[in-house]
């Protein structure tokens, strides 16, 4: 179960970079995998695959890298290293003007 939380809470941040960035999806997004997270990279990306389904972070590629020290301090956790967006292509003179559109999709 706690990889459960740990991955709700990863996504949940991942989405929440990209709506307040405005981006139209994720296309990369780079982990470290605690020693004691009990995730490997393989299972990692397959609780990714599951957890992004049907937000911005659908599809992206994920990069994980197990830590193997166990006295770090985040050895339970699952560290989000970088993350890269897609963002839409704005004319230069529209840019900044004019008050905020809506992020889509913003209701799950
Ligand atoms: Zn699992």
């Amino acid at each position: 179960m706690h990889e459960h939380a740990l991955m709700a809470d990863l996504t949940g941040k991942i989405q929440a970079t990209a709506v307040q960035a405005g981006a139209t999806r994720v296309t990369r997004v780079a982990v470290r995998l605690g020693a004691l997270s009990h995730f490997t990279v393989e299972h990692f990306n397959e609780h990714f695959v599951d957890a992004t389904r049907g937000t911005l972070a659908e599809g992206a590629e994920v990069v994980a890298t197990l830590e193997t020290e166990i006295g770090a301090q985040h050895a339970n956790d699952v560290l989000l290293e970088s993350i890269e967006l897609e963002l839409p292509e704005l004319p230069a003179a529209e840019r900044g003007s004019g008050p905020g559109t809506p992020a889509p999709g913003s209701s799950g």
